[in-house]
């Protein structure tokens, strides 16, 4: 049922792909005269007189050891936004393909497809915030490449239900991609030991949330082997810089204190929770598998304005659909969470 090649715009299919001087040379050598870099260094290190490694292998092989995924089902991108655009640049005919998202959900599906003229279709979540499959099926045509699943999901912060993201991969010939981008907060268990069972499946995740690497801008996506080549041959050459895959290694190497900050965080998530609904100005706090809580205020508008001259910025969310009155706020440190604790209590 699926055909990873009829999927493919038939230019990206035929395309040959550029070729760098560190493709075509990968032995061991003392002189490297092949890429017109600078031999003689750089106001920096000597390290980054060098081209970085097209295919970033040590830090795939690093999360290969940490997420339990061999390293050729892995692609990296700047940020997880590189990794949704390649997916429409590769799959999605401008003006004639279509893909459909789940709203309210993470914005960059759907400019990323404006960018490249790619109709976006929207099957609204129901009221529990859950996938609403009906609508889904209806939406699906010949021309719908990729369906958009986020869990857990942004804004809303509840992850899906497992056996409905089983149903859309099982029925639809297209790719499903499963944005994992708050995995590590969740109690659910990621779809990335399933990419086996379903080679229309990517899911990605990130180094910007639990990591907490959002400045070194270095987004993941686990896939077959199949999908990870279409991949690379549409990306930029040397998409991930040199001290970016140096840092990354380095974090790599450090699992304990990211599984320590996961735990801080989502102790301090359900501590907030609890405090937050004592409050007057809280309306209701929605279950979350994320970093960050949907907390229903008030007057959305008023509570954002008067946090704001605090000092204290949230999002706003209010004018989204199901999200009516809803501000976004991030878990921050003990220190942040109480000052708006405290702001809240005086609204
Ligand atoms: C924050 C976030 C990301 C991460 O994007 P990066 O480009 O990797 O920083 C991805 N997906 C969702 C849903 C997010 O909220």
């Amino acid at each position: 049922m699926f055909q990873l090649d009829k999927l493919l715009r038939d230019n990206i299919r035929k395309l040959v792909p550029y070729s760098s001087a560190r493709d075509e040379f990968k032995g061991e050598a003392q002189v490297f005269l092949d890429a017109n870099e600078n031999s003689l260094g750089s106001p920096l290190t000597r390290w980054y007189n060098r081209y970085p490694d097209p295919l970033q292998w040590k830090v795939k092989e690093a999360l290969s050891r940490v997420k339990g995924i061999a390293p050729q089902h892995i692609f990296l991108g700047n940020g997880s936004d590189e990794c949704i655009d390649i997916l429409y640049r590769a799959f999605c005919e401008p003006g004639k393909d279509n893909v459909i998202i789940n709203p309210p959900t993470y914005g960059m599906y759907e400019v990323s497809a404006h960018i490249n003229d790619v109709e976006v279709r929207r099957a609204t979540l129901l009221d529990d915030f859950q996938l609403d499959l009906v609508h889904l099926e209806n939406l699906v045509d010949e021309n719908t490449k990729i369906i958009w699943i986020c869990s857990p999901n942004n804004p809303t912060a509840n992850s899906m239900n497992r056996q409905d993201v089983e149903v859309v991969l099982n029925n639809f010939p297209g790719l499903v991609v499963v944005d994992e981008a708050y995995i590590n907060f969740s109690r659910h268990r990621s779809f990335i030991q399933e990419l086996t069972d379903y080679p229309n499946l990517v899911v990605m995740q990130t180094m910007s949330k639990a990591w907490g690497l959002a400045g070194l801008r270095l987004g993941m996506a686990f896939a077959s082997e199949a999908i990870i080549n279409v991949y690379n041959k549409v990306k930029p050459p040397y998409n991930i810089n040199q001290a970016t895959q140096e840092l990354a290694l380095k974090a790599l190497e450090d699992t304990d204190q990211v599984n320590d900050m996961i735990r801080a965080l989502v102790t301090m998530r359900e501590q907030m929770t609890i405090e937050l609904a004592a409050l007057p100005v809280v309306k209701k706090i929605y279950p979350s598998d994320a970093n960050f809580l949907l907390v229903k205020v008030t007057d959305a508008k008023a509570v954002y304005q008067y946090l704001l001259n605090k000092g204290i910025v949230v999002r706003d969310r209010s004018k989204v659909e199901l999200c009516e009155g809803c501000l976004r706020i991030t878990v921050g440190t003990a220190s942040e969470n109480r000052q708006l604790l405290e702001a809240l209590g005086q609204f």
